[in-house]
């Protein structure tokens, strides 16, 4: 047997035991993921200081903050979550009664990205123990730092006999899809999700796929200049703020009437040098791009003639420090690469349209996005953007923090994913609801048996429309 076939025997093993089911299990491992976290905010610090060059801030704000809530959240609803649900019954099944039970699925794995290293994994290994599943984590190998910190800490704090972290890149994420799993939650790219279907496919595994896709700003003509400073701030914190515009909800584009560019594109600068000062790449506040193929496909994308000729603010590539500058496109070609696919860096194209009523069609006419974000205090347009859009979600007036909303589910439709997650919704994806129905012995109906007459399908057709006086008159021979 292979260390992972060795690892997924003893995973299911005590799954078999019984004890994830227990309250106690949920909460002990829910608890050891907060010593975790809270014993070694340093260390995470240092080890997304050194894959990413995240700011501790930052860090805190978007990774060690964000689990904590997260586990603490969990804590305090999990028993609420995990009792059975009263089902209404028909009125005819009396005296029955009816129950939607949480179950657990068995062993899942969990598929973590590299943008959020920390959060994109224990994030969903929270909702996996809160529905008492035995789990596999497999961070991502372009943060090798932070994956080792998991793979470390992960056997100290949690239950290891229940609980695993296996390391490695696509070759060692091949070799756990050929497994049986009873659930995988990948968060990834497109094309990593389509490998994992097709694998899933085989044993007809559930999978949850939280994907990217290019998320779309809207910004509609604000009049009161506070109202216009607040929106580019959000704007600009939610491009250039979260890993430094390599986040799967950042902003990838924005739509903005013609009018209004040259004004956005100034405040847009000012802010960005308050932000980030004269010289970004001297900044301790904004991420490096994740490695050199990221760099080089940034640079790619940038070096496009046509786009290069966009480019109003920015442009400039530090390839040592793997950093490339806040940069602004003003109406590149919809048709180059930069437009086409999800950017996943530090640039921001700016569409300008002659009537900001036209988002919306731009919007449908490309795949359906995880996040669209509009600045607009205009309800009928917010109605229009709700009702004639699609996506993962909607924010208006804000950017990104959406995220932090337990209460809110997280996830994608069409090309950005399905499935969802965060809170409850963590908990629903790891579990089954399975429906218990319990009957007496009385009264029996033996309309439902064969042989068949006139007067039993009669009974059944009154029964299925709930006529109770109907179905007493038909038992009296009073109705026909
Ligand atoms: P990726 O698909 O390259 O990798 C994701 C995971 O899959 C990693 O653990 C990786 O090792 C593994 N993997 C990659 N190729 C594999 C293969 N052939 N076989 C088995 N496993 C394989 O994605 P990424 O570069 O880590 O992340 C970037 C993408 O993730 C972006 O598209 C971004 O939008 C998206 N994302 C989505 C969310 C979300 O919550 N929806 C969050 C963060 C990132």
């Amino acid at each position: 047997m292979s260390g992972v076939e060795e690892s997924l025997a003893e995973l299911r093993q005590a799954f078999k035991s019984g004890q994830t089911r227990s309250v106690s299990w949920r909460k002990s491992q829910l608890r050891a993921i907060i010593d975790l976290v809270q014993d070694n905010e340093e260390n995470i610090f240092r080890a997304l200081y050194q894959d990413l060059g995240k700011h501790p801030v930052e860090c805190y704000r978007d990774e060690v903050g964000v689990v904590l809530k997260s586990a603490k959240y969990s804590l305090s609803f999990l028993e609420k979550w995990m009792a059975p649900k009263k089902g209404r019954l028909p009125l005819l099944f009396f005296p029955t009664s009816g129950e939607v039970m949480p179950e657990p699925l068995g062993v899942v794995l969990i598929f973590a990205s590299w943008n959020f290293p920390l959060t994109l994994a224990l994030d969903p290994l929270i909702g996996a123990i809160s529905a008492g599943n035995t789990a596999v984590l497999k961070p991502s190998e372009l943060t090798p730092a932070c994956s080792s910190f998991l793979a470390d800490t992960i056997p100290r704090y949690l239950d290891c006999r229940t609980i695993k972290v296996i390391s490695g890149g696509a070759d060692v994420g091949g070799r756990l899809l050929q497994q049986k799993w009873d659930k995988i939650f990948f968060t990834g790219s497109p094309r990593g999700g389509r490998i994992v279907m097709s694998a899933a496919a085989k044993h007809l595994t559930p999978v949850t796929l939280e994907l990217g896709g290019k998320c779309p700003a809207i910004l509609d003509t604000l009049s009161s200049p506070s109202d216009i400073t607040i929106a580019v701030k959000r704007i600009v914190g939610g491009k250039w703020g979260p890993c430094g515009g390599q986040a799967c909800i950042g902003i990838d584009y924005l739509l903005v009437e013609r009018k209004f560019a040259s004004t956005l594109i100034d405040l847009l600068k000012l802010t960005i040098k308050k932000f980030y000062g004269e010289e970004p790449q001297n900044s301790k506040n904004m991420c490096k791009i994740i490695n050199k193929a990221h760099f080089e496909r940034l640079r790619n994308l940038l070096e496009d003639p046509a786009v290069a000729a966009s480019i109003v603010h920015g442009g400039s590539l530090h390839e040592k420090e793997l950093f490339i500058e806040p940069s602004i496109l003003l109406d590149p070609p919809l048709d180059a690469e930069i437009m086409t696919e999800e950017i996943f860096g530090p640039v921001l194209p700016i569409i300008t349209l002659s009537n900001i009523q036209e988002s919306i069609e731009f919007i449908n006419s490309r795949p359906k996005p995880l996040a669209i974000y509009a600045f607009t205090k205009k309800d009928s347009f917010k109605r229009q953007i709700v009702s004639e859009t699609s996506s993962g979600s909607v924010t208006f007036n804000d950017t990104m923090v959406q995220f932090l909303c337990d209460d809110l589910p997280f996830g994608g439709v069409g090309q950005s994913g399905f499935g969802r997650f965060h809170g409850k919704y963590s908990f629903d994806a790891f579990s089954h609801e399975k429906a218990v129905m319990t009957r007496g012995f009385f009264p029996e109906i033996e309309p439902r048996y064969p042989p068949w007459n006139g007067f039993k399908l009669r009974f059944i057709r009154l029964a299925y429309d709930f006529d109770y006086l109907g179905l007493l008159l038909l038992m009296l021979g009073l109705k026909r």
